[in-house]
């Protein structure tokens, strides 16, 4: 999509890290990391939020699951522990309305939900 920061970090005309790509998914560190590893995953078409999958477009979330636990293994995470996060809609505080899950870890990740 046009003008979302996510499509256009996917084409490269927005420097990012990245750490994984493949042919359906792409992750790269988050430019403002809350933790010691802090990677967003996400699906290469543009999908805006969880509430925006369905049968058809819903197949991707596997891609971004085995991403995660490639991304895991790499980042030195395995065994250790990690969380992924998704943020959809307003009351969560999404910000980039491109589907995203916040893999993070490398340190104790303190309360589990708020
Ligand atoms: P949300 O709040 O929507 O769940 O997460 C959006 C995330 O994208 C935030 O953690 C924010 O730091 C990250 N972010 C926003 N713009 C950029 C950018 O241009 N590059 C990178 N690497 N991350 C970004
Ligand atoms: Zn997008």
């Amino acid at each position: 999509m046009a003008d979302c920061i996510f499509c256009k970090i996917i084409n490269k005309e927005i420097p990012s890290t990245i750490v994984y790509e493949d042919e359906t998914v792409m992750a790269f560190r988050d430019i403002k990391p809350v933790a010691p590893v802090h990677v967003l995953i996400v699906p290469k078409k543009h999908i805006p939020s969880v509430e925006a999958l369905d049968r058809d477009n819903a197949g991707v979330l596997a891609d971004i699951h085995l991403a995660a636990k490639k991304i895991a293994e790499k980042e030195g995470l395995s065994g250790k522990g990690f969380r992924l996060i998704n943020n959809c809609g307003k009351d969560a505080g999404q910000t980039v309305f491109h589907l995203h899950y916040h893999l993070i870890g490398g340190r104790e990740l303190g309360e589990k939900l708020i």
